[in-house]
């Protein structure tokens, strides 16, 4: 398996051939889904005793199976959301495969970790947090929250004796993203939901939960996660009026920005999130809107020592990276994970050989993207907009549909090929509308992708007629 003969090297070949005429494939087809059962069918088991060989298998990968996955780069994929990684980042994901680098510790990573660490200044200037501030490539936002997580609470430990005995309390808003409830769980803290009345959550707010805790809520209290763009809506908090609170009240700030984060890069919206710089810790998923391919999240912290007193693995194999010889950035002390890949460099390449301007370009693009099918929906007649864009969300309703015209209409076009767009569902505050909330399934459209044309938006909605 390890020896190099004529096989490996055809297969080398057909694959490099894959390769290059999938990154170079402008309209991939959207590929439609299949039942586990139709695919076993359809294939037969392909792990056996003495293998089936890599022609076969990668013929069955190229004719079948790829065939039942969506690719996440076609223009009109514009639900959940969407990835568009440039064609550098993807190119230079085989060329971190093929490097085999350790990229947990400077000793053996230490030259892909420069790379890295190149791409993460620029991610750390966009946040406009204070000298000292940095952070390191995850494997998504998940992990980039839990890593935040797990600093703010030992933190919050390491502050009072008598807090060891507490279990800890978290902060957040109705609109923050499954995860944060998830990974509040993996923590064992308890969770408290701030309605956010207009849409999203401010100080005031904050503060109004905050004075209603129990004595002993009080206590605690170790941290508040605020979005910088929330997943269904686009939607950010009030950055500023939260950063005061938490300063106020000693907590830690927490800002997750898995979507949003890549906005920015984007002058026409940087204001929106004025106060990101007071955080403590940020999540930006680079996968999502920073176009590098699966998967790359990252998390940021204001001061990075507090990250590596709850990171930092201790074992007696491991003393040697901490040797002088070895001194230099330690990915692995600051999040969840030990071993690692070198998942930064696909940003780093592509950000290398463009510039970051022509990633501002590209982001804005999305925004632009977003307020254009505003337009159309308005001008439509058969359309309604549901709320003004956010970032590149775009909540919008068919006239007269119900959650079952949404989703015969998501399939149909699905397993045409034609496109991938969700239903989502919006509930209207009380006070926007007098009387009881209320919740309702609607479409969204989520831009990530420069590709996607003013057309396409077009052709989507007249689907809708
Ligand atoms: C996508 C997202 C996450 C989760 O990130 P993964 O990379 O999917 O783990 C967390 N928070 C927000 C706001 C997101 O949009």
């Amino acid at each position: 398996m390890h020896s190099i003969d004529i096989d490996t090297v055809e297969m080398t070949l057909d694959i490099m051939k894959y390769a290059i005429n999938r990154i170079s494939n402008t309209s991939p087809e959207m590929g439609s889904p299949k039942q586990e059962q139709d695919l076993m069918d359809l294939v037969g088991e392909t792990v056996t005793k003495e293998g089936i060989g890599g022609e076969k298998a990668f013929e069955l990968f190229k004719d079948v199976l790829v065939k039942a996955t969506v690719p996440v780069d076609h223009p009109r994929h514009l639900a959940f959301v969407p990835a568009a990684p440039t064609r550098a980042a993807i190119l230079f994901d085989l060329v971190t495969s093929a490097a085999s680098i350790h990229g947990a510790y400077w000793m053996t990573g230490g030259g892909g970790i420069f790379c890295e660490n190149q791409a993460m200044k620029w991610l750390v200037q966009l946040t406009g947090l204070p000298k000292g501030a940095f952070g390191v490539f995850t494997s998504g936002g998940t992990s980039a929250n839990l890593s935040a997580m797990i600093a703010a609470r030992e933190a919050w430990r390491d502050k009072n004796e008598e807090n060891k005995a507490y279990k800890a309390l978290l902060i957040t808003s109705n609109g923050a993203h499954s995860s944060v409830k998830s990974m509040a769980k993996v923590i064992d803290a308890d969770l408290i939901l701030v309605d956010d009345e207009e849409d999203k959550l401010n100080g005031k707010w904050l503060q109004q939960k905050i004075d209603g805790l129990s004595g002993i809520d009080r206590k605690r209290l170790f941290a508040v996660v605020a979005t910088g763009g929330t997943t269904n809506a686009g939607i950010i908090d009030d950055l500023e009026s939260i950063a005061d609170v938490c300063e106020q009240e000693d907590l830690w700030f927490h800002v997750d920005a898995a979507y949003g984060g890549g906005a920015l890069a984007a002058p026409s919206v940087r204001h929106l999130f004025n106060g990101i710089e007071r955080a403590d810790s940020i999540t930006i998923d680079p996968h999502k809107w920073m176009f590098s391919p699966y998967d790359c999240g990252a998390v940021i912290y204001k001061n990075m020592e507090l990250a590596k007193n709850a990171h930092s693995q201790k074992g007696a194999y491991l003393d040697i990276f901490k040797d002088k010889g070895a001194q230099g950035f330690n990915p692995a002390d600051y999040q969840i994970q030990l071993t690692r890949r070198l998942r930064g460099l696909p940003l780093w390449f592509s950000l290398a050989m463009h510039g970051t301007e022509k990633y501002t370009q590209a982001i804005e693009r999305g925004l632009s993207l977003a307020l254009n099918a505003a337009k159309q929906i308005e001008a439509a007649e058969h359309l309604e907009l549901v709320r003004e864009p956010s970032l590149s969300c775009v909540l919008f309703k068919r006239i007269g549909w119900d959650a079952e015209d949404y989703r015969d209409w998501t399939y149909k076009n699905h397993q045409s090929g034609f496109a991938l767009v969700t239903p989502t569902k919006w509930t209207k505050p009380a006070n926007k509308i007098g009387g009881k909330e209320k919740t309702e399934t609607i479409s969204r459209f989520c831009f990530i992708n420069p590709d996607t044309t003013e057309e396409d938006i077009a052709e989507i909605l007249a689907s809708m007629e």
